[in-house]
Order: structure tokens, then C-alpha cells, then sequence
């Protein structure tokens, strides 16, 4: 993996960054891994499903401004003059839950907004980085998948509004690649969790750790050997920076292979809150994904990235920062949190 932001291959200083989408949950992350190397940053929200809370830290620093806008407007000059060496585009609804209830609005952002974030960095000569998402394989009739698997995706069920928008925004960025030469990445980002999760934005993660906090039942859906391979947000940084500080123009996975259950994921965080696993089943959802594994051997070769977080030490920092900032919910006193999981 390349260090440092260096120059992109059009000789452009990769100092500045646009990130859109940066008051979201890898959003902020990510923003606070640019500025902590260096690199000033203009984030743009409209904080939708964002939030200020996020960003709140970074306002000390010098080299960050935050412009409220929805990237499917025109850009105005606020953002525009930041004259970015390094435009990430990760402005768009990502929980089921949100994208359900904002569904124009996600294709929306992955159309017109991927877009305007194309135009801002081939106007500058910026190296484009694209949140794409595991969700273009939709219900993968292939395990792990590589990026050379095109996907089962249903184009009018109800997941669609997301799936599409980011195939389309694929599309669109390795268009803008041919046609204008754009110096594009298309990073698909597989299942990500950590600090910062909105408590109620619906995903399996928050929803479990704030329900064994509460001392509740986990409302595992489906028969629940469903599999999800999720990584910490950390670690997923570590991709987009080690992708966007490369020529790489991707796809590549970026994603924890450790593949797991839906009901083993349930059982882990019932081991690092320290309460016993009860269950809430929950009817299956429409079209959700039966296995989902990311093959890495593209980040791991082309980047020299993989994962270091694993899921015990992942969850223990998650429920740490559930458990430290409960506005209302204090942990169940039943409860004892132990800070360990089992595999
Ligand atoms: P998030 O909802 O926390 O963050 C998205 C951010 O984009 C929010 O701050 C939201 O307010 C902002 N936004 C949405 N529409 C906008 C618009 N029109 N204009 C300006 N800002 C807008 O979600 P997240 O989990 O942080 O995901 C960030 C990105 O990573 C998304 O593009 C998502 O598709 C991608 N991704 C995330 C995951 C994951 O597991 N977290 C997995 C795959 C892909
Ligand atoms: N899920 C669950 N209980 C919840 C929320 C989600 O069992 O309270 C399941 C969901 O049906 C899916 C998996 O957990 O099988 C991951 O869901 P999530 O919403 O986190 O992300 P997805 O990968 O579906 O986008």
C-alpha cells in the first residue's frame, strides 16, 4: 500500500479532498483519517441520514469545512473553490431501513449526485473515488464473490433503489474513465460497522447491540443462517485511502471475509454485552442477500490491504461507544459487559 496522499496520475496534488457524504457514519471516519494525514478536507451533507454529531470533533481543525448541501444540486462555489486533488462520492442513503424510506432521493444521489461528483473532479484533475457497495451482486448465486462476478439483482424489488444507483453509478464512473479520462476508483464496500452507527438506522449491528444493551431479544430475521461477512469501520477506511493513494480504478472489494451468520453475529454481540442470547424472529425480508462474502485477493494484491480488526475486538469497541453514549437507554444492570467474544 502506498503512504501518504502524493500525487494523483494527472499530477495533482492529493492535499485537499471534497468528501461527499462526509457526516455519515464511514463518512466521518474517513474525513478524520484524511485530516489526521494531512489532507484538508471540505465535507459535504445534507444530512439526511448524517449527522453534525459526527463531524462535531473535526471543527477544531483548520483544514476542515463543512457545506450543507444535497450533492444533486448544483455545486456552489464554496465547493468548488476547495480546488480538491481527491473527490470521494459516499453521499448516499446506506441502511435498508433509509433507503426504503428515501427511495427517489438514494437513486436520485447515485444518479444526478454521482454525476456532479464526477464533473467536480474531472474539472480538477482530482482522483474520483466511488462508494460502491456489495449490493451490485444483489442475492449472489456465487460464493465469495469477486469482482468479476456481475451480480443477481432484481431491478424492481424493493432493494433496487439502492442496488441500481450504485450499478448505475458504476456505469456512469467507468464511463466518465473512457470517455473524459477521469482518474476514477470504484471501491464495492461490504458490510461496515462501528462507532457512529445511527442507534436507529435499522441495520442487523446497531439494532443488536442497542437490544442486548436494553437487556431485549435480537430481532434476527428469516431463519437467520443468512451470512454476512462485516467489517470494522477502521478497516475499511484503510481501503478507501489505500485505493484512492493507488491508480487502481477498480472495482475491488473491500470487505471482511470472515463470513458469518446472521445468528453466530447475534450470539457475539450477546457475548461481548455478557447477557444470554434470546431471540425476536422476525419474518424473512424480500430479496435479502443469503450469503455475502467478499473475495479480497484484487485489495490484497493491487493495494496490500486486508483487514486487521477481527469480530471480538471489532464488537468490544462498537458496544463500548453504544454503551458510552445511550442518550436515554443506560445499559441493562443485569447485564455485565465483558468485553470479549467468542469466535
Ligand atoms: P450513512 O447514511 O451514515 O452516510 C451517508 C451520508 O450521505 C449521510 O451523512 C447523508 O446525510 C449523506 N447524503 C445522502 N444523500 C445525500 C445527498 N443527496 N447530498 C448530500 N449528502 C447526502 O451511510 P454509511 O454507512 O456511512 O455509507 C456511506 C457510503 O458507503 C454510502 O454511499 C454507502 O452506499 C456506502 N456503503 C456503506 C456500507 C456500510 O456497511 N456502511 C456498505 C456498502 C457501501
Ligand atoms: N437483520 C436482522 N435483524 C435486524 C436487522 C437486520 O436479522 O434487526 C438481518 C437482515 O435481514 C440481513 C442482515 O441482518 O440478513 C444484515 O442486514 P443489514 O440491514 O445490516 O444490512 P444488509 O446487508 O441487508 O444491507
Amino acid at each position: 500500500m502506498s503512504k501518504g496522499a502524493g500525487s494523483n496520475r494527472t499530477g495533482r496534488s492529493s492535499r485537499s479532498a471534497v468528501v461527499f457524504g462526509g457526516a455519515g457514519f464511514v463518512g466521518s471516519h474517513l474525513c478524520e483519517a484524511l485530516l489526521a494525514d494531512g489532507t484538508a478536507v471540505v465535507c459535504v451533507d445534507n444530512l439526511v441520514t448524517g449527522s453534525l454529531d459526527n463531524i462535531e470533533h473535526l471543527h477544531r481543525e483548520a483544514r476542515f469545512r463543512v457545506v450543507e448541501h444535497d450533492i444533486t444540486e448544483p455545486l456552489p462555489r464554496s465547493i468548488t473553490r476547495a480546488d480538491p486533488g481527491q473527490v470521494f462520492h459516499l453521499a448516499s442513503a446506506a441502511s435498508p431501513d433509509d433507503y426504503h424510506r428515501l427511495p427517489l432521493e438514494t437513486l436520485h444521489a447515485g444518479a444526478v449526485g454521482t454525476e456532479r461528483a464526477l464533473e467536480l473532479a474531472r474539472e480538477h484533475r482530482a482522483r474520483f473515488l466511488l462508494a460502491s457497495t456489495s449490493e451490485v451482486y444483489g442475492d449472489p448465486l456465487v460464493s465469495p464473490q469477486s469482482e468479476s462476478y456481475h451480480g443477481n439483482v432484481n431491478p424492481t424489488g424493493p432493494r433496487s433503489v439502492y442496488d441500481e444507483a450504485k450499478r448505475y453509478a458504476e456505469a456512469l464512473t467507468a464511463a466518465y474513465r473512457r470517455t473524459h479520462g477521469v482518474d476514477t476508483a470504484i471501491a464495492r464496500i461490504f458490510n461496515t460497522y462501528g462507532p457512529r452507527m445511527r442507534r436507529d438506522d435499522g441495520r442487523m449491528i446497531p439494532n443488536f447491540v442497542c437490544q442486548a444493551l436494553e437487556g431485549r431479544s435480537l430481532t434476527v430475521t428469516g431463519s437467520g443462517l443468512q451470512t454476512r461477512s462485516v467489517c470494522h469501520v477502521d478497516d475499511t477506511v484503510a481501503g478507501l485511502l489505500a485505493l484512492i493513494r493507488s491508480a487502481h480504478p477498480g472495482p475491488v472489494n473491500i470487505g471482511n471475509p470472515d463470513e458469518r451468520t446472521v445468528l453466530e453475529i447475534a450470539r457475539a454481540v450477546a457475548e461481548v454485552v455478557g447477557c444470554d442470547l434470546t431471540v425476536a424472529p422476525c419474518p424473512p425480508v424480500e430479496d435479502d442477500p443469503q450469503r455475502r462474502c467478499p473475495d479480497i485477493t484484487v485489495a490484497r494484491t493491487a493495494l496490500g490491504w486486508s483487514p486487521t480488526v477481527d469480530l471480538a475486538d471489532g464488537l468490544t469497541r462498537t458496544v463500548r461507544w453504544f454503551a458510552d453514549t445511550a442518550p436515554s437507554s443506560r445499559p441493562n444492570p443485569n447485564t455485565v459487559f465483558t468485553g470479549a467474544a467468542g469466535g
